[in-house]
C-alpha cells in the first residue's frame, strides 16, 4: 500500500464491532459484567426495588447514609455517602480531595420504566372475571402488553403507616396475570383500525381472578380476590387508595441468540445505565480528585415531575447538605459554584438502528447495536427543539478520556430529522450551568416489555462512566 493511501486512511473515522476489538480478557470481563447485570435486572423490576438494590450494593461497598455523616458532623476525602430519597431515588457521593466548588463528576441515570400502574380503585368484576384497572405510565405501545404474562409489584401503605410489599408473578410457583386480546376470527373490524384506536388504555385490565366464593351473592369472584388479598397481605379494598402497585412483565432477564450476544429484559431503559453508573463509581478507585456523584432519579419517563423526579430540588438540597459537611462556610454559594463547574454524563439509553425498521435514522449519524457506548450531542425534536446541546469543548475532552481507557464509543442521533426524538434529564442538569452530554447504551425495542441491548455496549457504557470518574479533568 502506498504511503499516500495510508495517510488518507489515518484521516478517516472507522468503526468496527466491539466484539472484534476485544481480546480474550475483554470478552471474559464483558461476560462477567453481563452476568451481574442480569441479576441486577431481576432484583430491580420497579423503581423502589431498583433503589433498594442500588443501596444494598452501595452499603456493601462501604457507602453510609448521609444521616450517619450528619450525626458525625463532617465528611472527609474518600468518604462514601448515599442518599435514599423517599425510597425511589438515590444519590451516591464519593468525596474527593478538591474543594466542592471545583465541581463534581456526575453520572445521572433514571430508575423508573414504562409500565402499567394500578388505578387507586382498581378492583372490579365483569361476567364472573375479576380485573384490575390500570393507567399506563410513560410512553408505551399498548398492543405489546396484551397476552403476555404479567407480574404485580409494589407497596401498600396501611392507615397506621405500615408498608406491605406485594410481589406476585416472578416466584417459581407464582401465578401470573394477563390482559386478554380478541381472537383473529372476530377481529375483522379491529385489524383495519389504526393501532392507536384498536388498543385503548381503558382496555388494559389484567385478569386477577375467576373463582367465585362459594355461597356468595353478587361479585363473588371479586370477593374471593379480596379474601385472598386479606389472607396473603392483610390488605382490604380501601388500602388500594394508598398504594403504588405496578404491573410489569413477568419473567427473568435473558440472553438472546445462539451466541448469547445480547441481553433481553424489561426495564433496560434505564437500568442498563443505572447499573453501569453504580458499578463505575464502585470500581473507579481512589483517590478521587473531584467529588464523584451518581444520581438515580425517578419519574423520567413522565417528564421528571414530582418530588422524586429530576425537576424537584432534592439533588440540589442534598448537595447543600454535603457542602456543609465538607466545611464550606457559605454552603449555598459553594453549591452553586459546584453545580456550575460540574461535568455530567446524562446516562440514558438511545435508539439503536433496527434493520427491521428502516428509514428511522440518518445512517451516517445513527447509533448501532454492538458498536459501543453512544454519545448523543443533542436531543430534542424538529429543529433540536427542547434538546440540550453539549459543548464541543466538553466532547473533545471526553474523546481523550474514553480513548485513554479503550472505551469503544460512537456518536448517534436519536433518529432522523423531523421524525421524533426524546429527552433525558440532561437539560435539567444543564440548567445549573454544568457541562452535560447524553451518554448511554443503544437499545432495540425501547419501552417494550422486553427490550434488547448488546452485552459489549452495556460493558462499554460501564467502562465509559468509570473512565469519566478517573480522568484528570482540568
Ligand atoms: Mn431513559
Ligand atoms: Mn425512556
Amino acid at each position: 500500500m502506498s504511503e499516500t493511501k495510508s495517510q488518507v486512511e489515518n484521516l478517516k473515522l472507522t468503526f468496527k464491532p466491539v466484539w472484534q476489538q476485544m481480546d480474550e480478557i475483554d470478552v471474559k470481563a464483558t461476560e462477567a459484567y453481563a452476568k451481574e447485570y442480569l441479576s441486577f435486572l431481576d432484583a430491580a423490576k420497579t423503581e423502589r426495588l431498583c433503589a433498594k438494590e442500588a443501596l444494598r450494593q452501595a452499603e456493601a461497598k462501604g457507602f453510609k447514609s448521609i444521616d450517619y455523616y450528619r450525626e458525625k458532623g463532617a465528611v472527609k476525602p474518600g468518604d462514601k455517602v448515599y442518599v435514599n430519597h423517599r425510597g425511589k431515588a438515590v444519590i451516591l457521593y464519593e468525596i474527593g480531595s478538591e474543594p466542592l466548588e471545583n465541581g463534581m463528576l456526575i453520572v445521572g441515570a433514571h430508575l423508573d420504566c414504562p409500565r402499567l400502574d394500578l388505578k387507586p380503585m382498581p378492583l372490579y368484576e365483569d361476567h364472573d372475571i375479576a380485573y384490575v384497572k390500570t393507567h399506563y405510565y410513560g410512553g408505551i405501545k399498548k398492543y405489546q402488553w396484551f397476552t403476555i404474562p404479567l407480574a404485580i409489584y409494589g407497596s401498600v401503605f396501611k392507615k397506621d403507616g405500615t408498608e406491605v410489599n406485594v410481589a406476585v408473578g416472578d416466584g417459581p410457583d407464582d401465578p401470573v396475570f394477563v390482559i386478554s386480546d380478541l381472537l383473529p376470527h372476530l377481529s375483522q373490524e379491529m385489524v383495519v383500525k389504526k393501532v392507536s384506536d384498536a388498543f385503548k388504555g381503558e382496555a388494559m385490565n389484567p385478569i386477577v381472578g375467576s373463582r367465585p366464593l362459594p355461597d356468595e351473592e353478587g361479585d363473588a369472584v371479586k370477593a374471593a380476590v379480596l379474601k385472598w388479598l386479606d389472607e396473603a397481605y392483610g390488605i382490604s379494598e380501601a388500602d388500594f387508595a394508598s398504594a403504588e402497585l405496578e404491573i410489569v412483565p413477568a419473567g427473568h432477564a435473558r440472553e438472546i441468540g445462539f451466541d448469547r450476544g445480547m441481553i433481553g429484559a424489561f426495564g433496560q431503559d434505564d437500568r442498563v445505565c443505572s447499573f453501569a453508573a453504580i458499578s463505575a463509581i464502585f470500581d473507579a478507585g481512589t483517590p478521587a480528585g473531584k467529588t464523584r456523584c451518581v444520581i438515580l432519579a425517578d419519574k423520567e419517563e413522565i417528564g421528571s415531575y414530582g418530588n422524586t423526579g429530576m425537576q424537584s430540588r432534592f439533588f440540589e438540597n442534598e448537595t447543600v447538605e454535603l457542602a456543609v459537611l465538607m466545611g464550606e462556610h457559605s454552603a449555598s454559594l459553594a453549591t452553586r459554584r459546584c453545580l456550575a463547574n460540574s461535568k455530567c454524563l446524562s446516562a440514558d439509553v438511545t435508539a439503536g438502528y433496527d434493520p427491521n425498521f428502516t428509514g428511522t435514522h440518518d445512517l451516517t449519524n445513527a447509533s448501532f447495536i454492538g458498536y459501543g457506548v453512544t454519545l448523543k450531542k443533542y436531543g430534542g425534536a424538529r429543529g433540536k427543539s427542547g434538546g440540550s446541546d453539549a459543548n464541543p469543548e466538553f466532547l473533545a475532552a471526553l474523546r481523550d478520556c474514553f480513548d485513554r481507557e479503550d472505551v469503544v464509543w460512537q456518536m448517534g442521533e436519536m433518529g432522523r430529522i423531523d421524525l421524533g426524538g426524546g429527552g433525558t434529564i440532561a437539560y435539567m442538569l444543564a440548567n445549573y450551568g454544568m457541562d452535560v452530554v447524553d451518554c448511554g447504551t443503544p437499545v432495540l425495542s425501547m419501552h417494550a416489555p422486553f427490550e434488547q441491548a448488546a452485552k459489549p455496549d452495556a460493558f462499554m457504557t460501564y467502562k465509559a462512566y468509570r473512565a469519566f470518574f478517573r480522568y484528570h479533568w482540568a
